[in-house]
Formats: C-alpha cells, sequence, structure tokens
C-alpha cells in the first residue's frame, strides 16, 4: 500500500526533530520509506502564540494496516519524546497519516484521509512536492487542485532540500 504521512514539529529543535523521525521510520520492518519532501518552516494554524513549526510529507510503502501504522506512528512519537499537549499546540513531533491508498476510513480515532489536510497549506504543500497527481479519495481531487483551490492564508516556505531514493 502507498501511504503519505504528514510531519511535523515546533519545539526544540524541529527540523532535527523531522529528520530523526524519518530516519527511525527507515529502520521500522514493513515500512519503506519511498521519498521525502523538502522542509518548510511554517506559521502556527490554530494557536498562533507558538513557536514556528518545521512540515514535510514522506510516501511509504506499507503492508502494515491503518491500525496497525497508526500504533506504530504512535509509539514513534512517544519515543521521539512527545508529550501530551492540547490540540493545536505545540509538539516535539507529529506524525499523521494523510493518505491510505485510496481508502477511506471514519472510525473512532482514525479518519482518512486526514480530516483538516485539504484546508492545510503547511500539509498540501510538502505534499503537493511529492505527489501533486494523487487524488484524495473523498474529493476526488487531485492534490496540486486541492491546493490550486485553497485559500487558506499560511507562511511556508521551503528550508531544506529533500531526499529521495
Ligand atoms: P493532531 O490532530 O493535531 O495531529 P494528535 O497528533 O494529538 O493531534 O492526534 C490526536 C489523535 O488523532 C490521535 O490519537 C489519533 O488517534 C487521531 N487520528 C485520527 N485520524 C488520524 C490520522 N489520519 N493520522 C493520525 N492520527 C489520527
Ligand atoms: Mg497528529
Amino acid at each position: 500500500m502507498i501511504v503519505y504521512l504528514g510531519i511535523g514539529a515546533n519545539v526544540g529543535d524541529p527540523l532535527a526533530a523531522c529528520e530523526r523521525a524519518v530516519g527511525a521510520m527507515r529502520e521500522i520492518p514493513l515500512m519503506e520509506v519511498v521519498s521525502v519532501s523538502s522542509w518548510y518552516r511554517t506559521s502556527p494554524v490554530g494557536d498562533e502564540g507558538q513557536p514556528d513549526f518545521v512540515n514535510g510529507a514522506a510516501e511509504i510503502k506499507t503492508g502494515l494496516s491503518p491500525r496497525g501504522l497508526l500504533t506504530i506512528l504512535k509509539n514513534l512519537e512517544a519515543e521521539l519524546g512527545r508529550k501530551p499537549s492540547r490540540r493545536w499546540g505545540p509538539r516535539e513531533i507529529d506524525l499523521d497519516i494523510l493518505l491510505y491508498g485510496q481508502e477511506v476510513i471514519r472510525e473512532e480515532g482514525l479518519t482518512i484521509p486526514h480530516p483538516e489536510m485539504h484546508r492545510r497549506r503547511f500539509v498540501l504543500v510538502p505534499l503537493c512536492e511529492i505527489a501533486p497527481y494523487v487524488i484524495h479519495p473523498a474529493f476526488g481531487v487531485s492534490v496540486r487542485g486541492l491546493l490550486d483551490r485553497l485559500d487558506a492564508e499560511g507562511r511556508v516556505e521551503r528550508i531544506a532540500r529533500g531526499v529521495r531514493c
């Protein structure tokens, strides 16, 4: 299954935290990191009185189920030092499942596609770099199309080159 993840952080050294997250993902069996976007410095959304974020997106290939993947990502967040915090608040690392193939899942504690992705410039800009033509299965619109239609504010500046393998 081809899956797209959103990666973000805004506490301590957020760029290092995001890179550490990708490094850790590469070590996880049943998960192959196919490509990673550039990193972007982005303004906080929802709760403006906090430091800028670093955001990126990654494409992975996995045999894990959506639930299995969510559990692994939550464990990885904890391992990378994420502490409990309020919604929209500062975080050491945030790993979200944006798209899981073309599946639409609406369950307790798991919504795929990620319910906010189409409204967030900080998600769509990095995702568009690695997956412009991938279709959002609930809207039938490509990532590029979602970004073109987006009128949300939000500063999103590229800060470092992505890696491909
Ligand atoms: P945020 O919405 O700001 O990313 P959290 O990272 O704290 O907030 O996630 C809160 C909860 O969102 C998680 O415990 C998880 O169960 C749930 N969740 C629902 N859908 C998803 C998804 N697609 N990816 C990641 N987490 C999700
Ligand atoms: Mg999250």
